[in-house]
């Protein structure tokens, strides 16, 4: 029996990894959870009534009391309660939450000894030096959640990373892949949200059709597997069959196929170096008839570009990139900007940025917020 805690339970990946546990209790048990909001309070009564966590942690207190009226559990909350959580009696802590507030409990997880399944790649983009050094210091496995970086690391099975050549990262293009720049002119936040391929939560489904996502899982893939970012290639593959592949130096290719389903990778990082059955609509290769590949323009797909380059700057780059990224989502998702505004917001925030040279977590998270503040003030 497994023991798992999951911070961001109430989110697209969040509930999916409740469903993994849910379809497998023998072999996983859910130990801890954090939500958000009071709008996830209904959400939260369920998922304790099912599955009988030991504690739930909610940003507001004032939400965690309305649950316990309904419900008899031990909580915590604010961003002591994700602490609480990621430090709760578990052996994998399911980290779901969306944006760099998953870094310090990710970081008193592995501190704690506990395996890290991750699919909250803004942890690993804006510290991940940090995060890399304290898995191997404390010996800890850094699972991915991430459907493509769970391809590769399921292709490197076996095999040695020196003999790796390069990375191909997939990407479906997102909901505005057809569209030219000129047209990406006064997209509406509805279009925007309309991802041709998975369901997903707002901000990510966001950062697909910007391709900032890509930009953020080249970072999160040169930090899982030491790659050097010359030698990770994104491939526009609009079928999301082919979730990512491997080129080694002997110049085979190893591919990982799949439905664009997240309970595969999920189930993967739960029961790691196990597989364990699925049942689910299995991928139809007759029905899927032809696999394509293209190129991905870079000028098309700036934010590509400007986080492989914070990728290469490296330093507080990355941090910039992120914290500037988020909080350009969150204005548009508030509809306060266009949706090119994102792209120029990070544009600015790199170029006014005076890096800091190997930043310790402290000066990340405050340059995090001071970003994100900044931003936000300058647009609201
Ligand atoms: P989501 O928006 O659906 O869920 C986010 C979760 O985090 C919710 O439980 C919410 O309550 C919680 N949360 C949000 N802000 C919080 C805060 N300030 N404090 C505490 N909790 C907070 O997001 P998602 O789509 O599930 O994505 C989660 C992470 O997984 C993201 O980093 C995303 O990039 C990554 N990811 C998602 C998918 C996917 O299919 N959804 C695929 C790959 C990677
Ligand atoms: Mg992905």
């Amino acid at each position: 029996m497994k023991k798992i805690s999951i911070l961001g339970a109430t989110g697209s990946i969040g509930l999916q990894t409740l469903d993994v546990i849910r379809n497998h209790p023998d072999k996983f048990e859910l130990v801890a959870f954090s939500a958000g909001f009071s709008n996830e309070i209904e959400q939260v009564i369920e998922i304790i009534n099912e599955f009988k966590p030991a504690m739930f942690s909610m940003i507001n207190q004032s939400d965690c009391l309305k649950v316990l009226a309904e419900t008899n559990c031990k909580y915590s909350y604010g961003s002591e309660g994700l602490i609480e959580v990621a430090l709760s009696e578990c052996d994998t802590l399911v980290n779901a939450v969306v944006g760099s507030v998953g870094l310090i409990p990710t970081c008193e997880a592995i501190k704690n000894g506990t395996d890290i399944a991750l699919a909250n790649k803004e942890t690993l983009v804006t510290a991940g030096d940090i995060v890399m050094n304290l898995v191997k210091e404390h010996n800890v496995k850094l699972l991915p959640v991430d459907s493509e970086h769970s391809a590769i690391f399921q292709c490197l099975q076996g095999e040695d990373l020196k003999s790796v050549s390069k990375l191909l990262i997939t990407a479906s293009g997102g909901s505005f892949r057809d569209l030219t720049r000129e047209e990406l002119k006064g997209v509406t936040k509805a279009q925007a949200l309309a991802h041709p391929n998975w369901s997903m939560g707002a901000k990510i489904t966001i950062d697909s059709a910007s391709m900032m996502n890509k930009g953020l899982e080249v970072i999160e893939a040169h930090h899982l597997f030491g790659i050097d970012y010359d030698d990770i290639e994104v491939l526009l593959h609009r079928q999301s069959v082919v979730h990512s592949m491997v080129e080694f130096n002997d110049l085979s290719i190893i591919a990982h196929l799949g439905s664009a389903d997240m309970r595969i990778p999920i189930q993967y990082a739960l029961s790691y170096d196990k597989r364990l059955p699925f049942n689910s609509k299995r991928l139809n290769l007759k029905e899927v008839k032809s696999i394509t590949f293209e190129e991905l323009s870079l000028e098309r797909y700036p934010c590509l570009a400007y986080a492989i380059e914070a990728g290469k700057t490296g330093h507080t780059m990355p941090t910039v990139l992120n914290a500037s990224n988020e909080a350009a989502v969150s204005l548009f998702l508030n509809d306060k900007i266009e949706f090119l505004d994102i792209e120029n917001i990070v544009r600015e925030q790199m170029d006014n940025h005076h890096l800091i040279k190997n930043p310790t977590l402290a000066q990340i998270t405050k340059l995090d917020q001071e970003i994100k503040e900044i931003v936000i003030r300058r647009y609201s």
